[in-house]
């Protein structure tokens, strides 16, 4: 059997290892320390954004970032339906519900028109979102000028999930920095990695300094342990977020070489017109093509997303359907949600193709060879 070939896998640079190492010699392996600082540093010089709190998870970051919005039990929370669970699960955590919102075709992320058509139809029921969720889909930018404007009008601050968008850009503005709070993942299957991390990052320099507090359990100014907040454990390592500084420094790289992947994709499906890639619309759009993404439309062959699954799978070569809607799924089927189809469709459709930058000219061919036996 062909070893596997992943989706997407650790990638490193070559420095991580040193600054793990200083952190064991100098025996700071905490919550905490000069890796920790030294990572927050990199993630906004890199985002152009003032303020980072380093933290366990993608998932922690969003939690925390809807505590800093104040969203309580029984507030609605309006987010992108077509996602990872862990966009919409912190919602849940606080007792809060999600209000769905479906996707535009052009990047398949947050369409604004659907958008303005919950914010309406939720304030006539009786209650204002107290915070929006929006996410940049496989690294795609979603239409952030709309949907700024648009929460912007009716005072709903955004949270921007760029879990999947580090490097990616919009206007030439780094996504992550568009709404009052952005997170990033470093999740072991991201663009880069610190094995399992999460970062929140805003220009607000008081909600990142309640973030660190809320994250290291929330002690009051004392000598003794006092709390007058709930804490969690949330805060990043400093082992962790020294693989994060080497990672950082090969982050251009990594987003090169995926989108060099994407393109490679491209001219090899050209000749098949059924065939569709998840696209920047316009030169103001820049994915970090984290993951390269097609639809598979109707065709004489009778070709479908899931053959091409399945074929890929028989030479051990891991992909992945689109997410599936949040609106669908089991555990949110009472939450509201407001639909044109578009995520729906994209599902039944789409498939995500393997992207790691670390593939070798080997696994490339197989993936070649096996597509084009089902394809051609
Ligand atoms: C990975 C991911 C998360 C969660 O990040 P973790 O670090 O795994 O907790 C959240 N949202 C999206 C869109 C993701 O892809």
């Amino acid at each position: 059997m062909n070893s596997k070939i992943y989706l997407s896998s650790p990638h490193m640079g070559g420095k991580e290892f040193a600054f793990m190492k200083e952190a064991y010699d100098t025996n700071w392996i905490a919550p905490l320390g000069p890796n920790v600082n030294g990572f927050e540093k990199d993630i906004c010089k890199y985002n152009m954004v003032s303020r980072c709190a380093a933290l366990s998870s993608g998932t922690a970051s969003i939690h925390l970032a809807l505590i800093l919005l104040g969203v309580e039990r029984d507030d609605e929370v309006l987010c992108s339906s077509f996602t990872f669970s862990a966009s919409a699960n912190p919602i849940r955590y606080q007792g809060a519900t999600p209000v769905f919102v479906d996707s535009e075709r052009e990047t398949w992320n947050m369409c604004p028109k659907q958008l303005e058509i919950a914010i309406m139809d939720r304030i006539a029921k009786g209650k204002k979102p107290k915070a929006c969720i929006v996410v940049h889909l496989y690294g795609m930018p979603a239409k952030m000028h709309e949907i700024c404007s648009i929460c912007g009008e009716y005072d709903i601050p955004i949270i921007e999930d760029a879990a999947e968008a580090l490097g990616a850009s919009y206007h030439g503005q780094k996504m992550g920095t568009f709404g009052d709070l952005g997170i990033y993942s470093f999740n072991g299957n991201k663009i880069i990695t610190t094995s399992g991390g999460g970062a929140l990052v805003s220009n607000n320099e008081e909600w990142i300094n309640k973030a660190r507090f809320l994250a290291t359990q929330a002690r009051d100014d004392a000598p003794h342990y006092q709390h007058s907040h709930i804490g969690y454990n949330y805060r990043m390592s400093n082992i962790c977020a020294g693989i994060g500084r080497g990672q950082m420094q090969v982050l251009d790289e990594r987003v090169s070489q995926r989108r060099a992947i994407n393109q490679w994709y491209r001219e090899m499906l050209a000749d098949f017109d059924f065939i569709k890639f998840q696209t920047e619309p316009n030169a103001n759009y820049y994915s970090n093509y984290w993951l390269t993404a097609i639809t598979v439309e109707q065709n004489k062959k009778g070709i479908t997303r899931e053959s091409i699954r399945l074929d890929l799978l028989e030479d051990n070569i891991e992909s992945r359907p689109l997410w599936k809607p949040m609106h669908m799924q089991p555990i949110f089927q009472d939450a509201p949600a407001y639909t044109n189809g578009v995520s729906e469709d994209l599902f039944a459709k789409g498939l995500c193709l393997p992207s790691g930058s670390n593939m070798t000219e080997q696994e490339r061919s197989r993936i070649e060879s096996a597509l084009m036996r089902l394809l051609s």
